[in-house]
């Protein structure tokens, strides 16, 4: 075997430092804290991530299954028939839909289009974690903007904006606080922005939203050329095949597919995909019963002393009189086999988030959390 010689830099020993370093920035981001899982082969009933309670639908269970006989195979690149359905579905045009590993890997390519030194992006200060993390891995800074009342405050956000600012970052509804913002307000935001400023719209809770005054954010996408909307299938009960899109203008589908993995959405995620799409009845049975059990939820826990945040997503933020007693009130329901999710990291440790799930589920958080409260 011949090796090549390693060639050696005498005269500059500082030129070789001892290990690769990462970019700047990269060592100061505080990583992505998931929900806490069930052990496996525990009985806990898990509510800390948002997941569907009622499984996939059937439809794309079987379309999964089909998929195991094409393993051998790439698959089509740009995920043409998710793309296709999800057209047909929402009346979009899938030539401006981009697929992606989750919306997790669409909001870190629009992160790297969009991004870089010196730059910031504008986000709200209970905004989802995971915008401060692209940011930073852009090396670009993060600049919050104050909530009023746990909700993202339109007038926070844009007072916010520098001649630095590339990117807004909204959920809509937002996670972990399942507050929204109506279409009108949306609207004023990005009225408010120059048109050199990309606004993420990210509707990961679209499906569960029932406010009557709520866009999903197409109608801000197809009139203007710097907004995009961000979507995921794993809040619809297909987390595990990680599948997110986007819907934005031609420029920006352009420039996110130039730099994407060349496949990256798998062949089950996209046959998966498609076919759950199409079972709107599975959509709608989803929306009614979490539409259900987060209002029943909501009037169970309110009482003097716990805060149900009004939620327009599969999850409920319930405030404590204090971080203790969201402490407290985690273990008791941990140890009745229910897992939530602590909020210490989004700076609300006096909150518990708690998914929605199914019927039994509800009843023993509300019996549990009414019992452990003092009134
Ligand atoms: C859950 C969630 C997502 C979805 O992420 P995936 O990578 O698609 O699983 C995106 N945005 C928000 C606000 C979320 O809560």
């Amino acid at each position: 075997m011949v090796r090549a010689a390693p060639i050696p830099c005498p005269e500059n020993p500082d030129m070789s430092p001892s290990r690769p370093t990462p970019q700047p920035g990269i060592s100061e981001i505080a990583a992505y804290v998931p929900g806490r899982a069930a052990a496996p082969g525990s009985a806990a009933i898990k509510l800390s991530s948002n997941e569907s309670p009622l499984g996939a639908s059937p439809r794309a269970i079987e379309a999964f299954r089909h998929a195991a006989d094409k393993l051998e195979i790439y698959p089509e690149g740009s995920s043409r028939i998710l793309r296709e359905a999800l057209g047909e579905v929402h009346g979009l045009d899938p030539e401006r839909i981009v697929c992606g590993n989750g919306s997790d890997d669409l909001l870190h390519l629009l992160a790297q289009c969009y991004l870089g030194e010196g730059d910031q992006a504008v986000m709200s200060q209970y905004g989802f974690s995971v915008y401060p993390i692209i940011t930073q891995a852009a090396g670009a800074q993060i600049i919050m903007a104050p909530e009023a009342d746990f909700t993202a405050d339109v007038d926070a956000l844009l007072a916010a904006v520098t001649e630095r600012t590339r990117m807004v970052f909204l959920a809509n509804p937002n996670n972990p606080t399942g507050t929204y913002l109506a279409a009108a307000e949306v609207a004023r935001l990005h009225a408010g922005l120059r048109s050199d400023i990309l606004l993420v719209i990210d509707s990961a809770y679209a499906e569960y939203v029932t406010a009557p005054d709520y866009e999903v954010g197409v109608d801000l996408v197809d009139r203007a050329e710097n907004v995009v909307m961000v979507r995921t299938f794993s809040k619809m009960g297909l987390a595990a095949l990680r599948i997110g899109w986007m819907y934005g203008p031609a420029h920006l589908v352009d420039a996110v597919n130039r730099i994407r993995g060349p496949f990256n959405v798998n062949l089950p995620a996209q046959l998966a995909g498609a076919a759950a799409v199409r079972d709107t009845e599975f959509t709608a049975q989803l929306g009614r019963h979490n539409a259900q059990w987060r209002d029943w939820l909501t009037e169970a826990l309110g009482s003097n002393r716990l805060r149900v945040v009004a939620s327009q997503a599969n999850f409920v933020l319930v405030l404590f009189p204090s971080a203790d007693e969201a402490d407290g009130a985690f273990e008791a329901l941990l140890k009745a086999g229910l897992i939530v999710r602590q909020l210490g990291v989004y700076g609300i440790p006096q909150g518990l988030r708690i998914s929605v799930g199914s019927e039994e589920a509800m009843r023993r958080v509300a019996a549990i959390l009414n019992a452990t409260v003092a009134p």
